[in-house]
């Protein structure tokens, strides 16, 4: 995406098209803007409030990580995909409840020890993790969810709600 950008500024006067390249460098992964704030930064402020265990974004935990992790694909494993897939897939088809239900399935999986043969009954009728080339674009990144950079209660479930469907749409469109 940036290698495009530059390319189509290199024909261009020379001052200005230095400026045009600091504006739109973006994140490599989901292609929000870098500035003012990266995504990285982003990442922490969310978990921060998350951590408060407040509505409403202590219950959206799960789905805040599974979004960033799956826009953000090169801190996730391939063989970890699989669990963070189909946490926002219960989210977009059946809701935070569909959620609830599927994480304390796995947390019993794991205190079992019997995590990798317990995954596939806990998540039957979800597809498969997306296997093919990594989207590198979002229609909603943790940019828009995070609006002035402090997460606003007020509308977040809403945002939260449009950056996983985004995140499984751009999966999907693979
Ligand atoms: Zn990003």
């Amino acid at each position: 995406m940036l290698v495009a950008h530059h390319r189509v500024l290199r024909g261009k006067e020379h001052g200005r098209a230095k400026q045009w390249a600091v504006l739109v460098t973006g994140c490599p992964e989901c292609g929000a803007p870098a500035e003012p704030h990266s995504c990285e930064e982003l990442f922490h402020v969310v978990l921060a409030l998350d951590h408060s265990r407040r509505p409403p974004r202590g219950p959206l935990h799960g789905v805040t990580v599974s979004c960033f992790l799956l826009q953000h694909p090169s801190r996730l494993p391939a063989p970890d995909r699989a669990r963070t897939w189909a946490i926002l897939h219960a989210y977009v088809n059946e809701g935070l409840t569909a959620v609830t239900r599927l994480t304390e399935g796995m947390r019993r999986a794991n205190s079992h020890q019997n995590r990798a043969a317990a995954l596939p009954d806990i998540v039957t009728g979800v597809p498969t993790p997306p296997l093919g080339p990594t989207p590198t674009a979002f229609s909603v990144t943790i940019n828009d969810v995070a609006q002035d950079g402090t997460f606003p209660a007020v509308g977040f479930p809403e945002r939260v709600n449009a950056w996983a469907t985004a995140t499984v749409a751009g999966w999907r469109s693979q």
